[in-house]
Parts: C-alpha cells; sequence; structure tokens
C-alpha cells in the first residue's frame, strides 16, 4: 500500500491523520518539522505527502517550493490552518496538488488522498477495491454496497463506518475510535451518533452483521 509521509507538528491532529491512514491501510511516516519533512519528501519513498504550513523551523511554502525546484513531482497535499485566499493560491501556484484547512473531517482529507493517489498511478486490478464480509460486499470505488446480490447506496458517512467494520472484521471496535476515525477529531465525544448509525447500517446491510459489544462498543460479525 502507498507510503504517506505527513509533516505535521501538531502531535494531535498528526496522530489523528496516522490512526485514521493506517485504519484505511495506508503506511505513515510523520515528521514534525521542515527540515525532515523536506529531506524525507526527497528521498523517493514515499507517494505522497501531507503537508502543514506552520511548521515549526521553516514555512510549509518553503518546503514545497524546495521540493519543486529540485524537481520532486510528489503529490503534496497542504492541510493547514491558514485559510487566507493568497496562502492558497501561493500553495497551489507553487505546485501543491491541493490545499485542505482545519479544522477538518478525516473522511474528507481521505477522500482527496485517494483522489492524488489515484492521478498518479493507475491502480492495477489487483488492488483490493472490495470488501467482504458474510452476504455483504462493499465497493470501494463506486462506493456502494450489495446485499444479497442487490446492490444500494449508502451515504458518505455510512459508507466510512461500513468500511471501517470492514477492515477490522471481529476487533471491537469502540465508540470513540468510530467517532474518531468516522466524524474527526473534534466531534463532541457525548454524542450518541455512531448508535444511531450503527442503526442505520443494521436496518440496510442487515442485523446481525454488526454486533454490539457491551460497555465497549461493536464488531463486525466474522
Ligand atoms: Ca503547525
Amino acid at each position: 500500500m502507498p507510503h504517506i509521509l505527513i509533516a505535521e507538528d501538531e502531535p494531535r491532529i498528526a496522530s489523528f491523520i496516522e490512526k485514521g491512514l493506517k485504519s484505511h491501510g495506508y503506511t505513515t511516516t510523520t515528521v514534525g518539522d521542515a527540515e525532515q519533512a523536506l529531506s524525507l519528501a526527497l528521498s523517493d519513498g514515499f507517494e505522497l505527502l501531507i503537508l502543514d504550513l506552520g511548521l515549526p523551523d521553516r514555512d510549509g511554502l518553503d518546503v514545497l517550493a524546495d521540493l519543486r525546484g529540485q524537481g520532486s513531482s510528489l503529490p503534496i497535499i497542504i492541510l493547514t490552518a491558514r485559510d487566507d485566499i493568497q496562502d492558497k493560491v501561493s500553495g497551489l501556484e507553487g505546485g501543491a496538488d491541493d490545499y485542505m484547512t482545519k479544522p477538518f473531517r478525516f473522511e474528507e482529507l481521505l477522500a482527496r488522498v485517494r483522489v492524488r493517489l489515484r492521478s498518479v498511478s493507475s491502480r492495477s486490478a489487483s488492488e483490493t477495491l472490495t470488501l467482504n464480509a458474510y452476504n455483504v460486499v462493499l465497493d470501494l470505488r463506486t462506493r456502494k454496497a450489495k446485499v444479497d446480490e442487490q446492490w444500494i447506496e449508502l451515504p458518505a458517512r455510512e459508507f466510512i463506518l461500513a468500511e471501517t467494520f470492514f477492515r477490522h472484521p471481529g476487533q471491537v471496535l469502540s465508540r470513540q475510535q468510530l467517532l474518531d476515525r468516522v466524524w474527526g477529531y473534534d466531534y463532541d465525544p457525548g454524542s450518541n451518533i455512531v448508535d444511531v448509525y450503527v442503526g442505520y447500517l443494521r436496518k440496510k446491510l442487515g442485523n446481525s452483521l454488526i454486533e454490539t459489544v457491551r460497555g465497549v462498543g461493536y464488531r463486525l460479525k466474522t
């Protein structure tokens, strides 16, 4: 699976991105400053860079300029709290492939990561594009689910929740883990939204597919 470099000096955000990407099968390396970001990004070991602009030693835009100046064509997604249009323009004109502002939802970052990785490598047919459990198939390209030979549409959030379960069959996932992965780091942890969405999935994909583990969370039956 693609190896993604994350340049982010805020540990909470870095680990949020890392956890999310890992749970979707990506390999990640995180660095907290511009100097390391630059040297690793030039090392050829990565398929994508997620770049914060407010790094402690140098500005992320400098890292971008250096990389492009040295001929690197590594896909770069800028992820920053700066929502100034001038920064956005500088980033995109400086050769970034995408620009995303914080706060952000993991789901959106993941979608953008997938787009960037798809546009560089035409995916081979052998790569996993469907996930199965019981009589249910998830198609990661069309983002539809097949239940008893019938294709159904799932809204984005429900699909990501289903995908999270399908990638961890048999593993108990706590409400907090599901909130982190599906809704983002800034979601109200007291909310019952996870239970509500598990209810939606049970209705659509079958009642017995996702088990409740009392006091802990949920688990996809194996
Ligand atoms: Ca920062």
